[in-house]
């Protein structure tokens, strides 16, 4: 993945945000305060323009971690610093590259995952974003032990990303907003999850036939 790809793949996860606002702001509706597609398309317009003033850099690692910063301080609400602890991770796991192989994407996205367990603590089945992105992390190691090409394994990512999501529907919230409904949570899909499966979606979009790069 070169600097031009990751820089596609972020524009991409912002052009899919502002066409899914109102679906995430629907599920978010449901279960929460019906704000996660304003959130994440506020701060996916502003990393827009960051990015578009970012200058002469091949530093895929200083990209992430721009988007990252400029989720911090745009969104507020729990998806911001997530999402931004997710970005400026993968952006240290990333930092000093020009380009990325596909264990340099697989080890930055467990990165970021891991950041975003740190800081908001929850688990696998707590119906939240890291029900998408633990799936996605999984099937990326998972395909690229199989010896799977990039845009193959980022193939494999992205529907295991949809299968967490699909699967929070069932699921009682025990983090976040959602979980102050308690059982009245169940039956419905998880913003944070759908925007998670999106983000791994417009990765393998990106760099569908573009095996090897
Ligand atoms: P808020 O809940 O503050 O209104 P958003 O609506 O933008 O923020 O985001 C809600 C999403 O954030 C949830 O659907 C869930 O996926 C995610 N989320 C909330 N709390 C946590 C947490 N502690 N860890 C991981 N993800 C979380
Ligand atoms: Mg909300």
């Amino acid at each position: 993945m070169s600097y031009s790809q990751a820089d596609d793949w972020i524009r991409a996860f912002a052009a899919t945000a502002a066409a899914n606002k109102v679906y995430l702001t629907e599920l978010d509706s449901a279960i929460g305060d019906a704000d996660h597609g304003i959130n994440m398309n506020r701060g996916m317009q502003a990393v827009l323009g960051k990015i578009d003033g970012i200058g002469e850099t091949d530093d895929i690692g200083a990209l992430l971690k721009t988007v990252g910063m400029t989720l911090v301080s745009t969104v507020g609400g729990a998806s911001g610093p997530l999402y931004g602890t997710l970005f400026l991770r993968m952006g240290t796991a990333a930092a000093g590259k020009s380009e990325l192989s596909a264990d340099d994407w697989a080890a930055a996205l467990a990165a970021g995952l891991a950041g975003v367990q740190t800081r908001g603590k929850a688990e696998l089945g707590d119906k939240t974003m890291v029900d998408a992105l633990t799936p996605a992390v999984d099937a990326l190691q998972a395909a690229l032990a199989d010896g799977a090409a990039f845009d193959d394994a980022l193939r494999r990512s992205a529907e295991a990303a949809e299968g967490g999501m699909k699967a929070t529907i069932p699921l009682v919230a025990r983090k976040g907003r959602a979980s102050y409904l308690g059982e009245r949570s169940a039956g419905h899909q998880d913003p944070g999850a759908t925007s998670s499966w999106l983000l791994v979606l417009a990765a393998a979009d990106t760099f569908a036939g573009q095996a090897g790069q």
